[in-house]
């Protein structure tokens, strides 16, 4: 009996002194945020405003501003990253999930952690090999890897703590988004949604890497017991069978949190497939799809939702990055949380109930006239409905989004918003054959009809229409304050700071600097590749650095081909870039792209009903990496130059047996079949030889 008691009191101490030292963790990881000089959250901060409280590059030195040192990553794919820095050290994650600690003065690596993701993953993921960087605490580090992982990693040596698969099912869960520390919880979403996945986010306890909670954000088949009644009350906004294709409304991307209020804010992303119910007929809302939402931390229990697209039918994802801040409304003090999302409307809530208190266009939308503000729903241009009408629908925006993954910035000393604005109209047509496959995109949409046409007028008026800009944006006025405009959409995500400084890299290989209160460039700097990622700021020993990652990728430059030259033409060169005021680094000398010459094609015209067959299957399977019309934009190889359209062994190897599956090319010829790859064959070639006439055509002009 005593030792029995003995042994209770000892188990019950030492419980006491386990959550003793873990809520000491949590308190000296907060304290580790609020320190000035630390960029200790993707975000900056939970409340992912990206703005950064140093001054000592400022508007009247910028000028000034020199690289101080650069790091090379090991990669040609896409760089997403915003890295964090504590206490003069610096964590970021590159393409294929890998993490790497390095000084943050000098750029010298520290530890590096390559979570040796499969390259045949790659296959089965929309939007290039992307991670969009680590969350810390005073000891840990934790990433999520493209296969789906979440990763607990030692700060200070990279040493593997935890590993925990956060996948369900066949299904390919794929993570790209940062995960967030909220207390002693890491919380992480998947993407996935154009392959059949159902969303979620999930909190893990740091120390153990437990699953703590898990949130569907659409419901599962009506004839299971429902999770809770947020699933329930979903499931009646649902029609057809959803369930048989995941449902969609993935947790891609953004998390932010408020700890005084105990709620986690995060977007989900498009029902799935994009053009409506398999079985047909009429979408209902989708609930909880294209919507803002708010969860519990403690239990991961709903607490509200806004859905901004009911009833989406044009990837009008909601996982945009969400900045929390107190704004006065109407003589009012509010709560707010702000969005500039992908459907092109600027939306203010209160973040303690999900009350709608703005939506503003901040581009030009043609797919709605407005947002009714008494019932938070979009007045929908019933053109727009091609899934209702079976006509094609230029959309603006279109599934690139007004706004993407690239974050904007909020300034609390402007009052502004810095957004990454972008107009990429896109053709929505309904797949009327659509059937829902193991591999390759699930979206529905007849891409092979609707994709970039050849005649090159149309082509060049398509291609002039395509813009971007860094844009202004006052959130209580609800208007645009200055303007920034690039040659083309897809450039970087901002940062403000209170040096009356915004930054952004842009598509075509600049990183720029504008006084943030009136848009006046003020400085650039020549980055060699395009950048998408957002800069950041930090301090070590009192001086001020900043930061972004340059590297050319992501979706746009894979699946927009051509497109994606409207923006810029620089090849992939994959690097940090630190910067301060006395800086004395420079880049290594490269030769600028020029582009290549085609070489001649094959000669044999290939069939046209074969040709036809291609271009189907090339637009569903092949077009998400390598473009529309057979190139990507500067981030894989143009396959109209490709050896193996003359070479049956070569081609045979690589596309139907999987010669490069480590690159992400798969062996298609298991899931495709011979006959449909042979047909993609015909359809690369007709392609070939159209561009090489087109070569000749403008060579014999000159
Ligand atoms: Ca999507």
């Amino acid at each position: 009996m005593r030792v029995m008691q003995t042994l209770v009191m000892i188990s019950g101490v030492l419980a006491t002194s386990l959550a003793l030292a873990a809520a000491g963790e949590v308190k000296e990881t907060a304290a580790m945020s609020s320190k000035p000089g630390n960029w200790a959250v993707t975000g900056h901060g939970a409340d992912d405003t990206r703005f950064s409280p140093l001054s000592n590059i400022n508007a009247n030195n910028v000028k000034n501003l020199r690289l101080a040192w650069s790091y090379d990553f090991d990669t040609h794919r896409g760089q997403e990253a915003t890295p964090v820095v504590v206490d003069g050290v610096m964590y970021t994650t590159s393409a294929w999930s890998k993490v790497q600690a390095l000084r943050a003065d000098s750029g010298k690596l520290l530890w590096q952690f390559d979570p040796k993701v499969p390259g045949e993953v790659a296959a089965h993921v929309c939007c290039d090999v992307v991670n969009r960087g680590v969350a810390v605490t005073t000891d840990r580090v934790f990433v999520g890897t493209l296969d789906g992982r979440l990763i607990a990693l030692n700060r200070h040596n990279g040493k593997l703590l935890w590993s925990a698969a956060t996948g369900e099912g066949k299904r390919p869960y794929a993570i790209t988004g940062a995960p967030l520390v909220a207390g002693n919880r890491v919380i992480i979403g998947n993407a996935g949604g154009e392959f059949g996945v159902r969303g979620y986010v999930s909190a893990y306890d740091t120390r153990s890497g437990k699953r703590l909670w898990r949130f569907y954000t659409v419901p599962d088949n009506p004839a299971k017991p429902f999770e809770n009644d947020a699933m329930r009350r979903a499931a009646t906004t649902w029609t057809g069978q959803w369930w048989k294709d995941g449902g969609g409304g993935t947790v891609w991307n953004s998390l932010s949190y408020d700890p005084q209020l105990g709620l986690v804010y995060f977007g989900t992303g498009n029902a799935a497939p994009w053009s409506g119910p398999l079985e047909g007929g009429e979408r209902g809302d989708a609930l909880y799809t294209a919507s803002i939402m708010a969860l519990h931390i403690k239990d991961g229990s709903y607490a509200w939702h806004y859905q901004t697209t009911p009833s989406d039918v044009w990837d009008y994802d909601a996982d945009q990055n969400l900045s929390l801040t107190n704004l006065k409304i109407n003589g009012q003090d509010r709560k707010v949380i702000l969005q500039a999302n992908k459907n092109g409307y600027f939306y203010v809530l209160d973040r303690t109930n999900g009350q709608l208190l703005s939506a503003n266009a901040f581009v030009p939308v043609n797919w709605s006239t407005g947002i009714d503000l008494k019932t938070g729903r979009p007045q929908v241009n019933p053109e727009a409905r091609y899934d209702q009408s079976g006509k094609l629908f230029v959309a603006q925006p279109g599934g690139l989004g007004a706004h993407n993954w690239q974050p904007m910035s909020y300034s609390p000393q402007t009052g502004l918003v810095y957004i990454p604005e972008q107009q990429a109209p896109f053709p929505y047509l309904k797949d009327k054959d659509f059937k829902e496959e193991p591999v390759g995109l699930n979206m529905g949409v007849d891409l092979a009809t609707t994709s970039l046409p050849q005649d090159p007028n149309i082509k060049a008026a398509i291609i002039g229409s395509l813009k971007g800009a860094l844009i202004a944006w006052d959130p209580v006025a609800g208007r645009e304050v200055w303007r920034a405009d690039h040659p083309g959409p897809w450039n970087g995500g901002s940062l403000a700071t209170a040096g009356d400084l915004v930054f952004q890299g842009t598509a075509n290989g600049e990183f720029l600097a504008y006084q943030a209160s009136n848009g006046q460039p003020l400085w650039s700097f020549a980055a060699q590749t395009g950048i998408i990622a957002a800069p950041m700021a930090y301090s070590v020993n009192g001086k001020q650095y900043v930061t972004i990652l340059a590297g050319w990728g992501g979706v746009f430059p894979l699946v927009g081909g051509e497109l994606a030259f409207k923006s810029g033409r620089l090849p992939n060169r994959s690097r940090i870039l630190t910067f301060a005021l006395d800086g004395t680094a420079s880049l290594p000398a490269v030769e600028m792209a020029s582009v290549k010459p085609l070489p001649a094609p094959p000669t044999e015209i290939p069939a046209a009903d074969l040709v036809a067959q291609g271009a189907v299957t090339y637009a569903r399977y092949c077009g998400g990496c390598h473009g529309d019309g057979a190139y990507g934009g500067s981030l894989l190889p143009d396959l109209r130059a490709s050896a193996a359209l003359k070479d049956d062994a070569l081609w045979d190897a690589i596309v139907n047996k999987g010669a490069l599956k480590n690159q992400g090319m798969i062996a298609w010829g298991d899931s495709l079949g011979v006959t449909r790859t042979q047909a993609v064959r015909a359809f690369v070639i007709s392609r070939a030889q159209q561009g090489y006439a087109a070569q000749t055509a403008a060579a014999a002009n000159h």
